[in-house]
């Protein structure tokens, strides 16, 4: 039996950038994004077949080209370097990144030290960071042991990376309450990202999974969390990016009657369905009554 968890796939966010780029290669034969428009290569491959081009940095498009800034957003200075370039520039940053990268840029002005909780490499902090009015008046911190060495601000502002947990953003919001004589916290956790980390709990702790199927790019941040989410709860999972991966993985499903399938916000509906139809086969192949 397969049972689907009830927030998978495509988030809101990711989804408007996908569809804004497809839009776009109706009418250019080549549209650019600055790094992967999202965390996964099938759907990546596909974009690219349509004309989609994957720049390192602003430098590599060609001056008058388009260009889509992807839903993690970029620092301001990059936007004001394509503009002034002649690029037409389609933001297609998501809203709730938005907000963060607002919080950002309205506390630092107001005189706030900017404490962003996340990762420091991830594009979408890079953003942030670059919405920050002085960012010598910022960090980065990526957990509670972090969170003990940042110094004493009288004004100090807590800001999320839209994938982090919140149960994490309340601790570290408790450890920084000692450091400064007024805390703002913002939590920025996009509600996406919530829903699906709720329904990997819900689909474990309802069930009676034998183990979960865990869709999407290895490189996919949010994808990452469901599996520590999974595995906290004591559930095997088996991670796979795409159908291949699933066949080679087939010992996996031999003791596994009860199959719950997760996908993180950037893993296509199209990807999510192939690998279902792949584990009803090989359920029934078993002779596993299929759901
Ligand atoms: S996970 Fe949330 S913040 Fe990130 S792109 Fe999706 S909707 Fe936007």
């Amino acid at each position: 039996m397969i049972i689907m968890a009830e927030h998978a796939g495509f988030c809101f966010g990711v989804k408007r950038a996908v569809d804004a780029i497809s839009e776009s290669l109706k009418s250019h034969s080549e549209v650019w994004t600055i790094g992967l428009p999202i965390h996964n290569p099938q759907e990546v491959s596909r974009l690219e077949s349509l004309g989609l081009r994957v720049a390192e940095n602003d430098s590599e498009i060609p001056d008058g080209a388009k260009v889509l800034i992807r839903a993690h957003g970029e620092p301001l200075e990059v936007i004001e370097r394509l503009k002034r370039r002649n690029i037409h520039v389609e933001d297609m940053t998501c809203p709730f990144v938005r907000k963060a990268q607002e919080k950002a840029a309205m506390l630092s002005r107001e005189g706030y030290y900017v404490v962003l909780l996340g990762d420091k490499n991830h594009p979408e902090i890079k953003g942030i960071t670059g919405h920050v009015e002085d960012v010598r008046n910022s960090e980065v911190i990526a957990d509670e042991k972090e969170a003990d060495n940042v110094q004493y601000h009288a004004k100090t502002a807590l800001i999320s990376q839209t994938t982090q947990r919140e149960e994490r953003l309340e601790r570290i919001a408790g450890i920084l309450v000692g450091k400064s004589s007024e805390l703002r916290v913002c939590n920025t956790i996009c509600k996406a990202t919530a829903q699906r980390q709720e329904a990997v709990r819900e689909l474990v702790r309802n069930n009676h999974v034998d183990g979960v199927v865990l869709i999407g790019g290895k490189s996919s941040a949010n994808t990452g969390k469901l599996r520590d989410i999974l595995e906290s709860e004591g559930v095997n999972v088996l991670w796979v990016e795409d159908e291949e991966e699933t066949e080679q993985n087939s010992e996996w499903f031999n003791d596994k009657i009860m199959v719950g399938i997760a996908a993180g916000a950037s893993t296509p509906e199209w990807l999510i369905d192939k690998i279902k139809n792949i584990i009803a086969a090989k359920q029934e192949a078993q002779g596993v009554l299929i759901h």
